[in-house]
């Protein structure tokens, strides 16, 4: 029988942050300001393994999951990922593993990736402006670097290859056209962002988000689209093709036209909590039952328990918040 929750909603995609840490300080997730030398990252002991990692896939597959993301931080700076991915990609029931990646690190990796079986890859970069994207990843990389990296991914074989840009009005707004001309000309896939509210630390408000209809109305103006029906029931990006039939684009419009309806994902973070939104408060523990010795069952329960008490629609309630809520959760700490 499909587990579903209180809205209805199967369980069917697994997003896996393998680490809080990044080689990036994007201001919109890990500001430098607070992720400075001081910050205590988790320790190595309270981080899952990758058998743990493995076990709770094989554990999750039956109770509806299919598709595995493995995100961050960044997943690249988690030592040897390629064997993690090997592993996932390895469970029976598994149909989809895909990671999402700032790029840096790609030129090493990337091949290893596509050895050990991922399928698809996400690299996020938000200007093709040098001194744009340094402001944005805290001075941390070049273009280059992650242009480097988006051309280590295709010479491994990923194709479409993803590219996510989140929107900052002020800041890489005038990128977009850019971004999406570089894509288009590639054959890669753009995904424009809207600014979140994610987390606690990064200053959100709502007059520097970009909506999704100003992003595809400052692409249209130069490149002409039009939009593309959903692959599939619970699409997160709303898609627009080239009207000259030059490749398509997507909107990720969580904030002006919230998706909660369709939000199968499950997020697991670094150290073995389970969330049911990205916006939660709060998580359920799965290491310390599995350090205890749970058999797959009485874990398999927990989550099943959950997922059936998930009511969350953060996104479609933002609008109607007044009262002061409790820290959500941190976007590093359970990926985007
Ligand atoms: N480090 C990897 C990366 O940057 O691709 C993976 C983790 S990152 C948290 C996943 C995605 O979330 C990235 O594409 C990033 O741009 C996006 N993201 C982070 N903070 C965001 C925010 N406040 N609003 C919207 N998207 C955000
Ligand atoms: Fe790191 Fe990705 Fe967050 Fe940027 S968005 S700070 S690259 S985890
Ligand atoms: Fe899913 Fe929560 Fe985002 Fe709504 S706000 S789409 S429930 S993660």
């Amino acid at each position: 029988m499909t587990l579903t929750d209180q809205l209805n909603r199967p369980l069917h995609d697994l997003r896996i942050s393998v680490t809080d840490r990044c080689n990036f300080r994007c201001t919109y997730c890990m500001p430098a300001t607070i992720f400075g030398e001081g910050y205590r990252f988790l320790p190595k002991s309270e981080v899952l393994s990758f058998e743990e990692i493995t076990r709770l896939v094989r554990i999750l597959v039956p109770l509806g999951v299919r598709k595995v993301r493995l995100t961050g931080g960044e997943p690249l700076v988690r030592k040897d990922i390629e064997r993690l991915v090997g592993q996932i990609a390895a469970v029976p029931g598994v149909e989809d593993i895909a990671l999402t990646t700032n790029g840096y690190f790609l030129p090493q990796k990337a091949q290893a990736l596509k050895d050990a079986g991922l399928r698809r890859i996400t690299i996020s970069l938000d200007s093709l402006d040098n001194a744009v994207f340094r402001a944005l990843n805290g001075d941390r990389a070049d273009v280059s670097d992650v242009l480097a990296g988006i051309e280590a991914a295709e010479r491994a074989g990923f194709a479409p290859i993803k590219i996510n840009a989140v929107i900052k009005r002020g800041v890489n707004e005038g990128s977009v056209v850019d971004l999406a001309r570089f894509c288009r000309e590639r054959g890669y896939i753009a995904r424009f962002i809207e600014y979140m509210d994610v987390g606690n630390v990064n200053g959100w408000r709502m007059d520097d988000v970009v909506s999704a209809d100003e992003i595809v109305a400052l692409i249209d103006a130069e490149l002409p689209l039009e939009p593309v029906p959903p692959n599939y029931f619970g699409e997160v990006a709303q898609r627009y093709r080239y009207r000259d039939g030059g490749g398509e684009v997507g909107v990720i419009a969580s904030v002006t036209r919230p998706f909660c309806g369709a939000c199968t994902r499950l997020r697991l973070s670094p150290e073995g909590r389970i969330y049911t939104c990205l916006f939660a408060t709060h998580g359920v523990d799965l290491r310390g039952p599995l350090r205890a010795g749970a058999p797959d069952d009485e874990i398999a329960a927990i989550v099943r328990q959950g997922w059936q008490r998930r009511a969350d629609r953060y996104s479609e309630l933002r609008a109607a918040q007044t009262a002061p809520r409790e820290p959500k959760v941190e976007m590093y700490y359970i990926g985007g």
